[in-house]
């Protein structure tokens, strides 16, 4: 349903937390963070079902993190509770993933994955993209994104975080809106607007079949094949 990240120098949680809150109007039954100390590349995990107030309530004082990825879920498949909440990690605890949408094969993708000995903990279709990405033998994450999503039918906006990659994040967007929020040495992403401009007026919107890579101080887009798109930033008025 909503997804915010964030990736820069400030201290992420409460950035996320409050951007998850201008979501909150468009509904949702369960929340969760993932974020990321570049230094120790370990991935920090708290979600909730229920309000976003809940979720902060959970999220303990020691949870320093510059890059992060937040959700509010919307549960298509399986029911709205802590663990169907997004983010949703690997068993490694190396990929993260949130993501807006319905995977339509993935019954079909998960029991492929299954029979190759993956374990599920969710109910969630979410859950085969992340284990599809943890999977990939590829060298960089966008290349293992990139692998995930070609197996994928459905629609889709998705971040994701990678522990071993821990200077970016990874975007993507089918039939599911994902914008990119341009900031001074430091990057965000929504799938609302609402939820980036107290930080910057400066946006790019993604097109179907576009991902992108955000770095703090540099981002680049491309399609879903890996050819280079050119973006410019928006600007975008304020509305009171
Ligand atoms: N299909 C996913 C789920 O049920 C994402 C739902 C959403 O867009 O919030 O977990």
């Amino acid at each position: 349903c909503g997804i915010v990240g964030y990736i820069g120098k400030r201290d992420v949680a409460p950035l996320l937390l409050e951007g998850l809150q201008r979501l909150e109007y468009r509904g949702y039954d369960s929340a969760g963070i993932v974020v990321n100390s570049p230094k120790a590349a370990a991935l920090k995990m708290v979600k909730a079902k229920g309000r976003v107030r809940e979720l902060e309530s959970r999220v303990p004082k020691r949870f320093a993190g510059t890059t992060g990825i937040a959700h509010t879920r919307w549960a298509t498949h399986g029911a709205p509770s802590d663990i169907n909440s997004h983010p949703h990690l690997d068993p490694e605890n190396k990929v993260a993933v949130v993501h807006n949408g319905i995977v339509d094969n993935a019954d079909e993708l998960r029991a492929k994955l299954v029979a190759d000995g993956v374990v599920f903990v969710s109910d969630t279709d979410t859950e085969v993209i992340t284990h599809l990405i943890a999977r990939s033998q590829a060298d960089s994450l966008e290349e293992k994104v990139r692998e995930a999503l070609k197996v994928i039918e459905g629609t889709y906006g998705i971040a994701v975080m990678h522990a071993d990659f821990a200077d970016r994040i990874v975007v993507a967007r089918n039939g599911s809106p994902v914008i990119l929020g341009i900031g001074e040495k430091e990057m965000l992403v929504a799938s609302d607007v609402a939820a980036l401009i107290a930080h910057t007026r400066q946006v790019v919107t993604l097109n179907d079949g576009e991902m992108a890579t955000l770095k703090a101080d540099d981002f680049r887009t491309y399609t879903t094949s890996g050819t280079k798109t050119t973006a410019t930033p928006e600007t975008v008025e304020w509305e009171a």
